[in-house]
């Protein structure tokens, strides 16, 4: 490889709201997500999905009245 021209590839933790964490290769020192495949509705069931689903048809019904406004 050429010096200089290539990222820095570091070993990172990523912590994740549920309080899972683990490491991988990134360019980044350190990485925060919302949803890892320990809490992701595909492996927890569709609890967090379906809460999902409630907040947007909140913003679309809002989106609309103001628009409509
Ligand atoms: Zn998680």
């Amino acid at each position: 490889m050429k010096q200089g021209i290539h990222p820095v590839y570091n070993q990172a933790t990523v912590k994740c709201n549920c309080g899972n964490e683990f490491v991988t290769g990134t360019t980044n020192e350190s990485i925060h997500v919302e949803i890892c495949s320990k809490c992701h509705p595909f492996y927890t069931g569709q609890q967090k999905s379906v809460q999902a689903r409630g907040r947007i048809d909140k913003f679309n019904r809002k989106f609309r009245q103001n628009t409509e406004a």
